[in-house]
């Protein structure tokens, strides 16, 4: 019997196109999870594909205005709303980015 590698789902990389039904949260803890979903539902995002999408490009963006610290939260697998925190990092920036994001899908 040939058994599953469980262990490498997680690597496997989403097909392209396929419908996203939920958030693919990978280093985000859950307070800043919980944060990212109160903060779009609070500017009309209630749909989970927009988030997703949503938290995509914020991503991008993040990793285009900060490619070292954004590195070392991949690297270091560690929820980058923490190490923003602990960094004292302009997190208001980061939230009219989401804000700016969001409105383009509303
Ligand atoms: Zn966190």
């Amino acid at each position: 019997m040939v058994r599953t590698q469980s262990w490498a789902v997680g690597l496997v990389a989403h097909p392209v196109g396929t419908e996203v039904s939920r958030l693919e949260w990978r280093l985000a803890c859950r307070r800043h999870q919980e944060t990212f979903v109160q903060l779009l539902r609070s500017v009309g995002i209630e749909d989970e594909a927009d988030m997703e999408l949503i938290r995509r490009r914020f991503l991008v963006w993040w990793s285009l205005e900060a490619p070292a610290t954004y590195f070392e939260i991949v690297s270091t697998r560690r929820c980058g709303g923490c190490v923003a925190e602990e960094r004292h990092l302009d997190l208001a920036r980061g939230v009219a980015k989401l804000i700016e994001l969001a409105k383009e899908l509303l």
